[in-house]
C-alpha cells in the first residue's frame, strides 16, 4: 500500500483534506488538480462547525486548534409579530448553539497549510474525463500550472490522459469524477435557493440604530418569514482581529432562475434587477435584521440554489469520491465541511488498516465506500426533513410558542441523522440488502 501515485481532483476543503491523507498514507506522487486559477481565498461566506466535531477532528490531526475562529453559544428564532415593538422581532425561541464559526477561506488556508510540501497543486487545470481499469485510473484535463495537459503520459485500456494508481474525486456536487463511478447519480434540485452574503462587522457601527450592539457577538440569530428563515451570524474576518457579517437566506426559486438544474450565481454577477428581490424579501423580516441584509455590498451578495445527493456507492475500480462529490447535504445541517474532512479521514483509517493487514488498494476502496455511503445518506435524509420543516411546509411561525418551538425541534431530529455531522468514530450501519 505504500507508494504509488494518486491524483486529487478539487483543491477545496475536502481535496486539501484528502491530499495530506494521501501523502501521510505514503503515496509517492500525489497530485491536485483544481479548476480555479487563483488561490481560493475569495469564497467569502461562513461555516459553521459544532463544537465535538471540530475537537474531534484536531485529535485525529486534520486541523489545528490554532484556526482563527468566532464563538456561538446561542440560537436565537425570531420572527415578525403583528403589533410587535422590538425592531429586532419578538422571540420565538433560543436554544444552546455549542458551535464556533469559520471564514471558509481561513479554513481552506488552514487546512492547505496542514498539506505536505510533498504535495503538488496545478490551479487551472479542469479535469474533463475520467476513467480507470483494475491496475489504474486516469484524468484528462485542460492543462494548468505544473503539467497535465490531458495527455501528459500514455494511457492504457481506453485511458487518453495522465495515469494514476487513485484517482479521488473531490470536486464538489458537479463532479466529474463521480460521472466515471455512478453515471446515475445526479443532484436533485430542493425546489429552493440560497442567497448568501458577509460584510465587515465595522458596518453595524453605523448602520444601526444601536451600532450592533443589541445583537450579541455569539448569538446566531434565526429570522423566520413566510417564504422560509434567514440564519445571520458572525464569522472571522479574512485578517486576525476583524470579524464579519454573514447571512444565509432561505428563499422560493426567484422566476428569472432557470428552473431545470439552476446553477449558482457568484458575488459580483447578480444584477440590480436580481437584487431588488432579495430587498422585497428582507422587507418581510423584523426592520432590524432587515437592515442588518441590507448594509450587505451588492458585490458581495451571491446565489445558490439547493440539491439533495447521495451516490449510492462511492468507489468503483480505482476511483473514490469524497465531500460534496459524494453526498450534497441541504446546508441546514451545517454538517457538509465536517462530512467533507471525516471522509479523509475515513480514507486514511482504511488505507492504514489495508496496510497493516497486507491489503490492497481495492480493500482500502471497499472498506472506505462500506462505511461513507451510509453516512452520508443518513446525513441527506436529515437535510431534507429539516429543510422541509424549516423553509417548504414551514410552520405559521407566529402562532408558535416556546413549548411549541422546542417540540416542533425535537419533531425534526426523531430519527437522527446527525445535526452539525455525526461523530468521528460512530461507523454507521452497513446499507440493507
Ligand atoms: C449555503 C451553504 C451553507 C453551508 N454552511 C455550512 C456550515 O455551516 N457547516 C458545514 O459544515 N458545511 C456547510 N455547508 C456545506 C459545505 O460548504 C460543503 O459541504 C463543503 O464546503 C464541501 O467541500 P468540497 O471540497 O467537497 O466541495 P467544493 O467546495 O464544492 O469544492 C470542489 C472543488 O473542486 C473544483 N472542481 C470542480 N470541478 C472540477 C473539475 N472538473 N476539475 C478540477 N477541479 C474541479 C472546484 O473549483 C472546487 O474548488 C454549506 C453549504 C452551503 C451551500
Amino acid at each position: 500500500m505504500r507508494g504509488g501515485s494518486v491524483a486529487v481532483v478539487g483543491g477545496s476543503i475536502a481535496g486539501s483534506a484528502f491530499a495530506g491523507a494521501a501523502a501521510r498514507l505514503g503515496a509517492e506522487q500525489v497530485v491536485v488538480l483544481e479548476r480555479s486559477p487563483g488561490r481560493l481565498e475569495d469564497r467569502g461566506v461562513g461555516i459553521c462547525i459544532q463544537n465535538e466535531r471540530f475537537d474531534e477532528l484536531v485529535r485525529a490531526g486534520l486541523i489545528g486548534d490554532d484556526v482563527r475562529r468566532h464563538r456561538l453559544t446561542t440560537r436565537r428564532w425570531v420572527t415578525a409579530s403583528p403589533g410587535e415593538r422590538d425592531p429586532r422581532g419578538r422571540e420565538l425561541w433560543h436554544q444552546p448553539m455549542p458551535f464556533h464559526s469559520h471564514h471558509w477561506a481561513v479554513l481552506w488556508q488552514a487546512l492547505r497549510e496542514r498539506t505536505p510540501d510533498t504535495v503538488e497543486f496545478r490551479p487551472g487545470t479542469t479535469v474533463t474525463t475520467v476513467g480507470g481499469d483494475q491496475d489504474g485510473a486516469w484524468v484528462s484535463d485542460t492543462g494548468g500550472e505544473g503539467g497535465g495537459g490531458g495527455g501528459s503520459s500514455a494511457g492504457g485500456a481506453g485511458g487518453a490522459g495522465e495515469r494514476f494508481d487513485l484517482v479521488i474525486g473531490a470536486d464538489g456536487y458537479r463532479s466529474a469524477v463521480r460521472a466515471a463511478v455512478c453515471p446515475e447519480a445526479r443532484p436533485e434540485y430542493a425546489g429552493y435557493v440560497c442567497w448568501r452574503g458577509s460584510y465587515d462587522a465595522a458596518l453595524l457601527e453605523d448602520g444601526l440604530p444601536d451600532g450592533g450592539r443589541g445583537w450579541p457577538s455569539d448569538e446566531c440569530t434565526t429570522v423566520c418569514y413566510p417564504g422560509g428563515q434567514v440564519v445571520i451570524y458572525r464569522i472571522p474576518g479574512l485578517h486576525p482581529g476583524t470579524t464579519q457579517v454573514n447571512w444565509v437566506f432561505y428563499a422560493p426559486t426567484p422566476e428569472w432562475l432557470e428552473p431545470a438544474g439552476p446553477t449558482s450565481i457568484p458575488a459580483g454577477s447578480l444584477t440590480d434587477q436580481q437584487l431588488d428581490e432579495l430587498d422585497r424579501l428582507a422587507d418581510q423580516l423584523p426592520p432590524y435584521w432587515a437592515a442588518v441584509v441590507g448594509l450587505t455590498p451588492r458585490e458581495r451578495t451571491l446565489l445558490q440554489p439547493l440539491y439533495d445527493l447521495a451516490a449510492p456507492r462511492l468507489a468503483a475500480g480505482r476511483l473514490l469520491l469524497g465531500g460534496d462529490a459524494a453526498t450534497v447535504v441541504r446546508p441546514h445541517n451545517t454538517s457538509g465541511a465536517v462530512k467533507a474532512l471525516q471522509d479523509a479521514y475515513a480514507f486514511e483509517q482504511a488505507g492504514r488498516e489495508a496496510a497493516r493487514t497486507g491489503g490492497s488498494w481495492s480493500t482500502l476502496l471497499s472498506a472506505y465506500d462500506r462505511e461513507r455511503t451510509a453516512a452520508g445518506r443518513e446525513l441527506v435524509e436529515l437535510g431534507r426533513k429539516l429543510g422541509r420543516a424549516q423553509v417548504t411546509t414551514a410552520t405559521d411561525w407566529p402562532a408558535m410558542t416556546e413549548q411549541s418551538m422546542s417540540a416542533w425541534w425535537q419533531q425534526q431530529l426523531i430519527g437522527g441523522g446527525g445535526f452539525g455531522g455525526q461523530p468521528l468514530a460512530r461507523s454507521p450501519k452497513p446499507p440493507q440488502a
